[in-house]
């Protein structure tokens, strides 16, 4: 093996001191910053993901609130429980967990959230925002894949970036970031004709599809940077979009997964709470 690992876990517990340090300051001027996180039905992921993101903001000394309803609640009680939230003094940042049970409708819901309390980035104020290069929320996943690629690379201008995935959450948000950042960007999908013509190219390929270690490598640039995103489950493991073990021979820098990109998510998504509430302040 020739690749760096790019330590996601070390990279996010740095973010995550730095956060607790910022969030103690900020409570010594009164204001304690505050996440409020909805989770609708029993989705036994969705439960997992929303109790790692409560202990992630104790830690950092961010209130968390859950608000739990059941799987059949309807559209207008969950628009009413994220207009009181919008209304909410103490509330910096509000969370509605995805995916939400069949039957209510996820853009509407997201569309109502006060994009100045949209942690997740998902609102399209947020995105336009980020589209223009102005400031405002990005996306948690995407965020933390910046940081990681500029924890190894001290200037993304100029590099051939390729981001496969053109999801709203991961790959058109991260393709736009890596953009303002002056890179010069292809995003692949799944009508791209000839995959690996592209990610030989790419001085930064970053991978958001799902699907197990499509991306191996002989498909991979010598000395990239690889930024995995992907998380699936094969058999009892967890592996990644990227076959770890070839592209680790290619690459010059690389995420694992798990111990990757997952960390920076979490705590990207604390950095957005608390620079909700450092506007409050
Ligand atoms: P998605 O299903 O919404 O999007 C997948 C994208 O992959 C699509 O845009 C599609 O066009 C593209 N695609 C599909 N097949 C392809 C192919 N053969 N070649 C090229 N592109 C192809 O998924 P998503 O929500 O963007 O998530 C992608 C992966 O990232 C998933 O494994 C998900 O679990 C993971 N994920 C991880 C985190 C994290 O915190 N680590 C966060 C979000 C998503």
């Amino acid at each position: 093996m020739s690749a760096t690992i790019i330590d996601g876990k070390a990279v996010a517990a740095q973010f995550r001191k730095e956060i607790k340090t910022e969030c103690e300051a900020l409570k010594e001027k009164g204001v304690t910053p505050g996440l409020a996180v909805i989770l609708v039905g029993e989705d036994p992921a969705s439960h997992i993901y929303v109790r790692n993101k409560e202990r992630a903001c104790e830690k950092a000394g961010i209130r968390s609130t859950v608000i739990r309803l059941p799987e059949d609640t309807a559209q207008q009680e969950l628009e009413e429980t994220i207009c009181q939230l919008n209304e909410d003094p103490e509330v910096d940042g509000i969370l509605v967990q995805l995916p939400l049970p069949k039957g209510l409708n996820e853009r509407k819901a997201l569309a109502l959230i006060d994009p100045d309390k949209d942690v997740d980035g998902f609102h399209a104020h947020n995105m336009g925002a980020l589209v223009a290069g102005a400031p405002g929320f990005v996306a948690c996943t995407p965020k933390g894949c910046l940081k990681l690629i500029q924890s190894v690379c001290a200037s993304i201008a100029g590099k051939e970036a390729v981001v496969i995935g053109r999801s709203i959450i991961v790959g058109k948000p991260m393709a736009l970031l890596l953009l303002n950042e002056n890179a010069t960007v292809t995003v692949c999908h799944s009508k791209t004709a000839d995959l690996s013509a592209h990610t030989k190219k790419a001085d930064i390929l970053v991978a958001a599809v799902g699907r197990p270690e499509m991306i191996t490598g002989d498909m991979i640039k010598p000395g990239a940077i690889v930024i995995d995103v992907g998380i699936n489950r094969v058999g009892d493991k967890i592996v990644g979009d990227v076959c770890f073990d070839s592209a680790s021979e290619v690459a010059g820098f690389i995420t694992p997964v798990p111990g990757g990109v997952g960390p920076m998510t979490i705590a990207m998504l604390l950095h957005n709470t608390l620079e909700s509430a450092k506007r409050r302040a």
